[in-house]
């Protein structure tokens, strides 16, 4: 029986173990692999065509990251990422976000500037466009830059995991507190990262978060497909 084994193209384990890897987060981000979905190690290697020692470090990776659950005797599977998870994981994203836009109002380069302002004027066009889902995207950028220009290395890792968590939770429970204020906001945090005024841009930061958590916690629940229904909830 063939096990799919790299080939040439695939040069090394660690290679096609970090191919693997953004394979499947991919895939789970866009919901392909929707939460619940059992990461079977010998289907997932079948199926990308790969040996499965890769594929298994990749699952683990998943699962360090939050995007997999160890799930006893049924293996890893694609987490569910429930509001509640998503409220306390916003808690600790506000601080991050506001130190992040805090030291980027210090460190950010001309470079940055400009990559925000093509970031803002695309997105100003993708909300009169109505495109939630490139909304989601255009956002998720403009705290990439920011995190980035913040200059700390530690802080970059923290936020883009904590964002890929939160990535998969929106997909998953339809999450969404506007796209017009998150805009506003947007423009807010980097008028005070371009103006070099630090605190303005930590406020701003952990505003814009505040503001998203707030709106978690308040709003009825649009779609939540995946989840158990929460007590009394059912529609
Ligand atoms: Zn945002």
């Amino acid at each position: 029986m063939t096990q799919g084994a790299p080939t040439d193209e695939q040069p090394d384990r660690r290679r096609v173990g970090d191919w693997a890897y953004n394979r499947l987060r991919v895939l789970i981000l866009n919901h392909e692999l929707t939460p619940g979905t059992r990461l079977s190690v010998p289907a997932l290697a079948e199926q990308l065509s790969v040996s499965r020692s890769p594929v298994r470090e990749a699952v683990l990776r998943l699962i360090r990251e939050g995007l997999a659950d160890e799930v006893p005797h049924r293996g890893a599977v694609v987490s569910h990422i429930s509001r509640t998870d998503l409220a306390v994981l916003y808690e600790v994203r506000e601080v991050l976000e506001g130190l992040a836009a805090r030291l980027a109002a210090v460190a950010v380069t001309d470079e940055e500037v400009s990559e925000l302002e093509e970031n803002l004027q695309e997105h100003e066009a993708i909300v009169a466009s109505g495109d939630l889902e490139a909304h989601m995207d255009a956002d998720m950028r403009f705290h990439a830059v920011i995190r980035e220009a913040s200059g700390n290395p530690w802080l970059t890792t923290y936020l883009s995991q904590i964002q890929g968590q939160i990535r998969l939770a929106m997909t998953s429970t339809s999450v969404t507190a506007g796209a017009e204020p998150a805009l506003h906001d947007h423009q807010r945090i980097f008028a005070a990262v371009k103006g070099g005024q630090a605190a303005e841009a930590e406020e701003a930061g952990r505003m814009h978060i505040r503001r998203l958590r707030e709106a978690l916690l308040n709003d009825p629940p649009l779609r939540d497909d995946t989840g158990p229904p929460p007590a009394g909830a059912r529609r």
